[in-house]
């Protein structure tokens, strides 16, 4: 995207963006849990349970409404949340999570983000969740989106019409 774009504005904050930081690695504090050629899954700094990751695209995209945004088509956002999901849920079993019913996956809408780039909360077990926290991480709020209805709602949604 160019400097001249309208949404030039999200095209700067990618150099002092934490999660670009981390997902290129450069930042050596995270303490990344894996990762391939797309998403990288860090601790998150301040966790709200036992196990609690963020998986990240490697590319800066600003959050799971990017689709409006026109940056990102249905079709690939589908793709990545699905690579996230299963990135989460592989991280967890390695963390020797075996009850894989009591884990949240799920991501925190506009404008209750503190971080611009696309990420996805991976916790569990959901009975450990910080009684302090539990309201930020709560499915069904107006802040926060589980995976799961986020799929859903993105099944649902038809592709744009093309003219
Ligand atoms: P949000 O509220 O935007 O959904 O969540 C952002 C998350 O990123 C928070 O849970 C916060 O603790 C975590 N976070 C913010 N800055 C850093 C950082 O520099 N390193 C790591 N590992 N996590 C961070
Ligand atoms: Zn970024």
């Amino acid at each position: 995207m160019s400097r001249n774009h309208p949404d030039s504005n999200e095209d700067d904050k990618v150099e002092t963006c934490i999660f670009c930081l981390i997902a290129s690695e450069r930042d050596k504090e995270a303490e990344i849990m894996k990762k391939d050629k797309e998403l990288v899954c860090f601790k998150d700094i301040n966790p709200a349970a036992p196990h609690h990751y963020l998986v990240v695209p490697r590319q800066h995209m600003h959050s799971c409404s990017s689709l409006n945004s026109g940056h990102i088509s249905l079709g690939q956002l589908k793709w990545i949340m699905k690579r996230m999901a299963e990135m989460g849920k592989t991280v967890l079993r390695d963390q020797g999570v075996t009850n894989m019913k009591d884990i949240r996956l799920g991501f925190h809408q506009p404008p209750y983000i503190s971080v611009n780039h696309l990420h996805l909360h991976v916790l569990a077990p959901t009975n450990k969740i910080s009684e302090y926290l539990m309201y930020k991480f709560m499915p069904k709020t107006v802040a926060f989106i589980t995976e799961e209805s986020l799929t859903m709602h993105l099944k649902n949604k038809a592709p744009p019409v093309k003219y």
